[in-house]
């Protein structure tokens, strides 16, 4: 009997020991688990178990209907209180915030911190939209109460946007897209608010006849719409060369709206003649005005469309803006797409050897992602070969990018022509642009477009401030 005990007895301390094992490691799985599901500072769960959450939630409101709704929360100037009193007071504010956000909400609610300042809520298994609104109000009141660090006492707002599904999108990345980008509507909007996600302008008016009556009326106003100049700079010489003139509408109902908005519907429409011929008026009359106040010499760009090249008036048009403006015709270009070049081959080949007649020149814009052959661009008169830029986008990582633009320098070699790449926004992009021989630039890291009012500024400066980075 006594070799079974001791033999029971050893495997119950074997069973035990390795109870103690087993245990031991799911605790320490768990703790692993909690490091990496959880955010350290205030225990909240982090992106990877939010994830995962708001997939199981979607998962289940598909199975038995209900909303989903997704919130951002961000904290308004929250910069300040880590400049002003250090990381350990933001640390504890921090702390705090998630606090109340969990005191607010329901149990079967999600908070999550994706990382800084960034807070996100799920709810789940609502009914109807509106819900939502007043959770979010509850939460800023909730935020916007007093904080208690030590001695120190502070308030801060939040800023929340808002997705719901199924209205706003069916999956992860759209949800967190939208309430992404409602979030920073309502920071635009004048902070301590929230703001449900809004489908783009093409999405939410399917009245394209009304934004056309709208658009009709601006041009014949000419007080909703403006433009935004974006400087072209010569990188060897320091200078600004040009200004691409760009439109920008002031719906009054819409707020901003960009060209992508509303060209393509002028152009589809004959809104587009009169909409261009208001801006090569203005562009004109601001050029002539910069050069009578003493600004630097260079060209004025404007975009002509399909539409205007195939307009046998184009050319009376810029003779008429031109000599109403008193500007002298070596300060305009217009700058045509290499789409509209191949698809109106003929009438572009006259209208611009009359521009180029005149003093006009010509740049083809968006230059690689048409058809022009080499015969053609031989036989057209144009100056510039703008690069497009889905070929300057991350050049500097990009070969086949790099050969592209080696090749696109060459052919305007070649043929004597001047180059520019376009959307240059990395200083990486920058010098690979300028190693492959392409010294003229445009885009963001340069300056993104500017209002009227500051096109003075940066021009007179500009040859400063290349000057003085070299330097630094
Ligand atoms: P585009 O002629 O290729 O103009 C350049 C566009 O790229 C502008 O957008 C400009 O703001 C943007 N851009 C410039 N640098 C960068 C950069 O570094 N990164 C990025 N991501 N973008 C950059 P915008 O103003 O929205 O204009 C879009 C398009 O609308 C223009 O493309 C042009 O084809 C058209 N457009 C603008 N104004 C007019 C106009 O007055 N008449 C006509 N017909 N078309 C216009
Ligand atoms: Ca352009």
């Amino acid at each position: 009997m006594t070799l079974p005990l001791i033999a029971g007895a050893a495997l119950l301390v074997g069973v035990v020991l390795l109870a103690t094992v087993v245990i031991g490691k799911l605790r320490s799985d768990r703790r692993r688990d909690d490091l990496a599901q959880h955010d350290q500072l205030t225990g909240l769960i982090n992106r990877t178990l939010f994830h995962d959450r708001l997939t199981g939630a979607l998962a289940r409101a598909r199975r038995d209907g209900g909303l989903v709704t997704v919130m951002f929360v961000d904290i308004d100037g929250f910069k300040d209180v880590n400049d002003r009193f250090g990381h350990a007071v933001g640390d504890e504010v921090l702390r705090q915030i998630a606090d109340r956000l969990v005191g607010c909400l329901r149990e079967s609610d999600t908070v999550a911190r994706l990382g800084g300042d960034e807070f996100t809520v799920i709810l789940e298994g609502g009914k109807r939209v509106e819900d939502a609104g007043h959770v979010a109000t509850k939460i800023l009141r909730t935020i916007a109460a007093p904080y208690r660090v030590g001695e120190r006492e502070m308030v801060l707002t939040a800023s929340i946007g808002i997705s719901v599904y199924p209205i706003d999108g069916d999956s992860y990345d759209e949800l967190i897209r939208g309430a992404d980008t409602a979030m920073y509507q309502s920071k635009s909007g004048g902070r301590n608010t929230y703001q449900y996600f809004t489908r783009s302008l093409r999405e939410r008016t399917s009245d394209r006849f009304a934004l056309m009556e709208d658009l009709r009326n601006a041009i014949e106003s000419g007080r909703e719409l403006r433009i935004e100049y974006q400087p072209k700079v010569d990188l060897v010489r320091g200078t600004v060369i040009g200004l691409e003139a760009l439109v920008r509408w002031d719906h009054p109902e819409y707020g901003l709206l960009m060209p992508d908005d509303f060209v393509p519907l002028a152009e589809e429409s004959d809104l587009i003649t009169p909409m261009t011929r208001w801006l090569l008026d203005e562009a004109c009359y601001d050029m002539s005005r910069w050069l009578g106040e003493g600004m630097r010499p260079m060209r004025v760009a404007v975009n002509a469309s399909e539409r205007l090249v195939r307009d046998a008036n184009l050319v009376e048009w810029v003779a008429v803006a031109l000599a109403a403006a008193d500007l002298d015709a070596r300060h305009l270009e217009i700058e045509v797409t290499e789409h509209t070049i191949t698809r109106e081959a003929e009438r572009a080949e006259r209208a611009f050897e009359r521009l180029s007649g005149m003093g006009v020149r010509v740049s083809v814009d968006n230059f690689g992602t048409g058809y022009s052959s080499l015969r053609q661009l031989k036989r057209l008169s144009v100056h510039t070969l703008k690069i497009d830029q889905s070929f300057v986008r991350g050049a500097d990582t990009r070969e086949e990018s790099r050969a592209i633009i080696g090749a696109i320098v060459s052919i305007a070699r070649c043929f004597d022509l001047s180059v520019l790449a376009e959307g240059v926004e990395t200083p990486e992009e920058l010098a690979t642009i300028s190693a492959l021989g392409c010294t003229w630039a445009q885009g963001y890291f340069v300056t993104r477009p500017l209002r009227r009012e500051d096109v003075r500024t940066f021009v007179d400066s500009y040859g400063d401030a290349l000057a003085s980075s070299r330097e630094g």
